[in-house]
């Protein structure tokens, strides 16, 4: 099973992910956790795509492709993946059908997460992350609280909030959401695997998907 995951930031792509992972036994290949894995290990990639992140803009396609070429060779994508937050661009969308194309892989569904906006920029204000970088928990500040304010359950560190979840690169993530990723939808919409579900309870959006997907 190979799955593509559309939505604003915000929109519950890695929690869904994440349900579809257990589900089916697949792997979450996440574009943003592999960046911020390399920045965090100072890799020549992380060196390239911190600026971008932290000011809330695209990391160039070229580092992107490179990242899932590589990424989708692993052995533990035998039995397919869910990408969260990949494709971002149409140019990363036509370079991802010919590397699918040149290893006769086929994407079995499109899946666009559909939020309001205003939904979307309360649910990014108030995340919550571990800054411990081998626990990285998300919490949110209203609807998973700690149990002790600002900080984690599971390893006592202290929770922050992430450079890009800052209401200014909050504004600039959704700008340039709506100017490059947007226009993805309008690209994969005669796509006979594309459908859209409404994402604001992830459990009825996952039984949807799951109902959809019909496997
Ligand atoms: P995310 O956690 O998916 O919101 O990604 C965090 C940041 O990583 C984004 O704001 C971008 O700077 C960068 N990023 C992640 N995925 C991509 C992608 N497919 N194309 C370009 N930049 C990306």
């Amino acid at each position: 099973m190979r799955i593509i995951l559309l939505g604003a930031p915000g929109a519950g792509k890695g929690t869904i992910a994440k349900m579809l992972v257990e589900k089916y036994g697949i792997v979450q290949i996440s574009t943003g956790d592999i960046l911020r894995q390399a920045v965090k290990e100072g890799t020549e990639t992380g060196k390239k795509a911190s600026e971008y992140m932290n000011a809330g803009k695209l990391v160039p396609d070229e580092i992107i492709m490179g990242i899932i070429e590589e990424r989708i060779e692993k052995p533990d994508c035998a039995k397919g993946f869910i990408f969260d937050g990949f494709p971002r661009t149409i140019p990363q969308a036509e370079a991802l059908e010919k590397l699918l194309a040149a290893k006769d892989m086929t994407i079995d569904a499109i899946v666009n997460l559909e939020v309001p906006e205003d939904v979307v920029l309360k649910r990014l204000t108030s995340r919550r992350t571990c800054s411990n970088p081998d626990c990285q928990a998300i919490y949110n500040i209203y609807t998973m609280p700690p149990e002790k304010e600002g900080i984690c359950d599971k390893c006592g560190s202290k929770l922050v909030q992430r450079d890009d979840e800052t209401e200014e690169a909050i504004k600039v993530r959704l700008a340039t959401y709506y100017e490059k990723t947007q226009p993805l939808i309008d690209y994969y919409k005669s796509n006979k695997t594309y459908f859209a579900v409404s994402s604001l309870i992830a459990q009825e959006t996952f039984d949807e998907i799951v109902k959809r997907l019909g496997k």
